[in-house]
């Protein structure tokens, strides 16, 4: 049984990932600015003595102590996915993305350091930019224009894998880097802007989804209980990683607008719009190194997955 920080534990797959810490007999501190999660997705946690929220920015200059309580607690390990994550939401807040990557997770890991607790970095995929090399594997360097809208979010991820590297390698702390792919699963935003909330939401609307581009582009989706494990291993092992934590199914932007439109039955229809600047063309996830080391491959197949997603749009449309 561990003390846990959770940075970004109000969102969506952080919220999910508290669920796990909690049911196995962690103790939880969620500290969130609430930017773009919500306290619902923990409310089930509220009455738990194992478990506190803090709604404080992970930037904050007394985060730290906000996050140690009155009780002065200390963590046995560090969970850093405090960031904007869907591309709508970093390019509304392109400094806080900056920051959020590089003052947060420098706070984030001055706790771990203190503590001698394990850091685990939430990276991404992004990392990897508009890939050059596929499926993209660990040892690849990027391709990402440092000026380009996107960069907020793909240079302070691979600045906060930098920071992360220079603590293990300065001052010894324990690391772990995840470099998620793209997921989904209940608990994402409808107004989250990603591709799955976007084209559900609009299936289940009757509305044309909206394919950016000529849906060519592709994406690997993992289903959010499999991203957790993938998490959770990373957490209980001693690897630094990178190590990519996502789903190798490759599918077309298009292909995936026909299965949304199948597995919700919809009478929607398509409708194409500009591609974003900087779109990856590609992105699928060689797990490897995952499935060596951490002995993790995902479990939940795309059409189940989305299967459990639509039933969980529908209920929260309902409401
Ligand atoms: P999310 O937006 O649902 O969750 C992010 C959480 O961080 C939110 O609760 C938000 O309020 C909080 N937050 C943002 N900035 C903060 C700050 N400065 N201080 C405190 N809290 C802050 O996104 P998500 O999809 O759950 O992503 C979680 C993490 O995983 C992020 O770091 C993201 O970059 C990473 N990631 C996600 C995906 C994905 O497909 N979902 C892919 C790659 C990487
Ligand atoms: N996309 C789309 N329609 C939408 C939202 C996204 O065609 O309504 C495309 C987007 O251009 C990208 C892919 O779907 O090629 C995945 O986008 P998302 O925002 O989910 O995540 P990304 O992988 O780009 O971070």
């Amino acid at each position: 049984m561990a003390n846990v920080l959770v940075a970004g534990g109000a969102g969506f797959i952080g919220s999910h990932l508290i669920d796990r810490l909690v049911e196995r007999g962690d103790s939880v501190v969620c500290v969130d600015n609430l930017s773009t999660g919500t306290r619902a997705h923990t409310a089930l946690h509220s009455g738990d003595q194992r478990y506190r929220f803090v709604e404080v920015d992970v930037c904050e200059e007394g985060m730290p102590r906000l996050a140690r309580g009155s009780g002065g607690c200390r963590f046995d390990a560090v969970m850093h996915l405090a960031s904007p994550a869907s591309p709508p939401a970093y390019l509304a807040r392109p400094i806080e993305t900056l920051d959020a990557g590089s003052i947060g997770t420098r706070r984030l890991l001055e706790i771990a350091r203190a503590d001698s607790a394990r850091f685990v970095l939430a990276s991404t995929s992004e990392v990897y930019g508009d890939p050059l090399v596929h499926p993209q594997n660990e040892s690849y360097n990027g391709n990402v224009d440092p000026v380009a809208p996107r960069s907020v979010y793909d240079e302070a991820k691979r600045f906060a894998e930098a920071l992360t590297m220079a603590y293990a390698r300065t001052h010894g702390v324990a690391i772990g880097i995840a470099r998620i792919f793209n997921t989904y699963g209940p608990r994402m935003r409808a107004d989250d802007g990603r591709v799955v909330t976007n084209f559900v939401y609009q299936a289940l609307a009757g509305e044309p989804l909206t394919i950016f581009g000529d849906g060519s582009q592709t994406r690997s989706f993992c289903y959010v209980d499999d991203e957790v494990a993938g998490l959770l291993a990373l957490l209980d092992s001693h690897e630094v990683g990178p190590i990519n934590i996502g789903n190798p199914h490759e599918v077309s932007i298009r292909d995936f607008a026909d299965l949304v439109i199948e597995l919700t039955g919809s009478s929607s229809s398509v409708g194409f719009q500009p591609a974003p600047v900087g779109d990856p063309l590609v992105r699928r996830p060689d797990i490897t190194l995952a499935k060596r080391v951490l002995g993790w491959h995902p479990a939940v197949a795309l059409r189940d997955g989305l299967r459990l997603t639509i039933d969980d749009y529908k209920s929260d449309r309902a409401t």
